[in-house]
């Protein structure tokens, strides 16, 4: 097995204890590994091993990888999770099944009408990022108006709304873990008992959160895709990052 193969089992083995210990079906937490700053030999080894769902930040660096990868196009998903700038989104419109990382209506209209454009078939997949530490330094909207962002974005033709995404302040506090992803956790329900049912809510089903250091409190919250790059392909360099 290669290294990343065990990294991946041992991943794969939290998230199913986390799952159990909070009563869950392991099955409803999809990981997603996060491939940012390593090469496409390293997502081909994660490939090997079994993994679909990838995640990348920084919109050059990941098509070069996503071409290079274009073999396995098919059978993969590549979720793009940094943050967008107006300039770019032509790109993720084109190479991205998913974007989690919306915090403004401009950027999801840019996303909406370049993938209406362009002869894919399948919708855009969003989340919505909250910003749940509230530090302005931060991206994601605040809590108190992401359900305003959801309405907006659920108009949009070219896309379908998932659900929200949040990274919390790092922290080895469980408490602190527990309050941050208790109330994204609590937003997400709100939003969805309030519009599943109607247009552009049906499919509000996806929770984005938790990370190498906090996947088990965020399943213990209701995430059902956490984030995982560390755990998997190692320590990135910290220019990087
Ligand atoms: C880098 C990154 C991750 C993965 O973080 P690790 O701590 O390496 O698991 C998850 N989500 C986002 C948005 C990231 O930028």
């Amino acid at each position: 097995m290669t290294p990343i193969a065990i990294h991946l089992e041992q991943v794969r083995r939290r998230v199913q204890d986390a799952a159990l210990a909070a009563k869950r079906n392991a099955s409803s937490v999809t990981l997603m590994a996060v491939s940012k700053t390593f090469p496409a030999k390293d997502i081909e080894q994660a490939i090997a091993a079994g993994q679909k769902v990838f995640g990348e930040n920084y919109v050059q660096e990941a098509i070069e990888k996503i071409q290079t990868l274009a073999a396995y196009r098919s059978e993969l998903e590549w979720h793009f999770i940094g943050p967008l700038q107006s300039n770019k989104t032509k790109d993720v419109a084109a190479h991205f099944d998913w974007v989690h990382s919306i915090d403004r209506i401009k950027i999801a209209k840019r996303l909406s009408s370049q993938r209406g454009a362009l002869s894919i078939s399948k919708k855009l997949q969003l989340c919505v990022q909250v910003n749940v530490s509230n530090e302005d330094s931060k991206s994601g909207t605040p809590l108190d108006e992401a359900e305003t962002l959801c309405n907006a974005i659920a108009q949009l033709p070219h896309l379908t709304l998932r659900g929200l995404m949040a990274i919390p302040e790092p922290t080895s506090d469980p408490m602190s873990q527990a309050k941050a992803f208790g109330a994204v956790e609590d937003c997400f329900k709100r939003i969805q008992a309030k519009y599943s049912k109607e247009a552009g809510f049906q499919e509000f089903d996806t929770l984005s959160m938790g990370m190498s250091d906090d996947m088990e409190a965020a399943i213990a919250h209701g995430s059902t895709i956490v984030r995982v790059g560390t755990a998997i392909f190692g320590k990135r360099d910290k220019i990087s990052a």
